[in-house]
């Protein structure tokens, strides 16, 4: 019986694995057509200035609707385009995306604040990554100081490498910031060495400020530790006004989050600007 269970276990098991395997598989293809048929589309998500409640910045996230599977997280899509190395022509859209819409807001009269823009260390390290950006900033004619550029720990995984192509992309004029702080690397030492501007507090952390003592503590460290060392210090993924008032309190000076805003659509946020209310609480 239980060999007959175990069997059955099993059967189960590669089932399960053949489906997912196929969903990769048509989504890998998928997202081939998806970015040759121009599918893919932008949501900008508004950083704002924790005591004015102005709008200070927006962070373009990339969107996937799928004819038959409708929308697909970029939690999913961006792991499989890393893989396959598409995120590599995929990044090339978002970023010239990204830059030539900044651009028009600009043009436009609304404020002029910068784009923040997800780059994954595959996109880092392909050795035309440098070129391709300083071509795309001059071909969009964004200024580089509106451009800001979001990677994550994983980059110390080369750090040799990541600190020159680093130092080259500041050279342009460009902001660096390092997104999901406090989640990938173990080493605090490499803050010191890496030519960065802002450090991104993850959401993880953000969560439990208020009801977990260690959690606030670890929070109120990191904020100190990001000013000490001369970084912006952006709190991520904040819901709640409570969350607010703990990194205000505590020195924090930006945030991002649903309490705020969503991302939302180019559109709804040109309306945003439209109405003058730069002004999200
Ligand atoms: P991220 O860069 O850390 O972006 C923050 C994520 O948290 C976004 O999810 C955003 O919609 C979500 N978020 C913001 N505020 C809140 C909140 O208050 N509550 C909750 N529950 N969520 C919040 P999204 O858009 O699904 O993106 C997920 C991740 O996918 C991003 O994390 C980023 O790592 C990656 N990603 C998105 N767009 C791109 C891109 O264009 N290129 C690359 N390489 N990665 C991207
Ligand atoms: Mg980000
Ligand atoms: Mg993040
Ligand atoms: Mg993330």
């Amino acid at each position: 019986l239980a060999k007959e269970s175990g069997k059955n276990t099993f059967q189960f098991y590669t089932a399960h694995l053949q489906e997912r395997s196929s969903r990769k598989m048509e989504l890998e293809n998928g997202l081939r057509k998806a970015l040759e048929q121009n599918q893919l589309l932008l949501h900008y998500q508004p950083q704002v200035d924790l005591q004015s409640g102005e709008i200070i910045g927006v962070e373009a996230l990339v969107r996937w609707i799928h004819k038959e599977h409708g929308f697909i997280s970029p939690a999913e899509f961006i792991p499989l385009a890393e893989e396959t190395g598409l995120i590599v022509p995929l990044g090339k859209w978002v970023l010239k995306e990204a830059c030539s819409q900044m651009k028009s807001w600009h043009d436009q009269g609304f404020a002029k604040i910068p784009i923040a823009v997800n780059i994954s260390v595959r996109q880092i390290q392909d050795d035309h990554f440098v070129d391709s950006v300083k071509r795309t900033l001059k071909e969009v004619g964004l200024e580089p100081t509106y451009l800001e550029l979001e990677i994550t720990e994983s980059v110390m995984q080369n750090i040799e490498k990541s600190t020159l192509i680093l130092k080259q992309l500041k050279e342009l004029g460009l902001k660096v910031s390092i997104d999901d702080f406090g989640t990938g690397y173990s080493s605090l030492s490499y803050l010191k060495h890496l030519p960065i501007d802002n450090i991104k507090i993850d959401k993880s952390f953000v969560d439990d400020i208020i009801y977990h003592i260690n959690q606030g503590v670890m929070v109120k460290t990191i904020i100190d530790m990001g000013i000490n060392l001369g970084f912006n210090v952006i709190a991520e993924g904040i819901e709640t006004k409570e969350q607010v008032n703990f990194l205000k309190e505590n020195a924090c000076m930006v945030g991002q989050g649903y309490f705020f805003s969503r991302p939302l659509t180019a559109d709804k946020l040109e309306e945003l600007f439209k109405s003058g209310q730069m002004t999200v609480v």
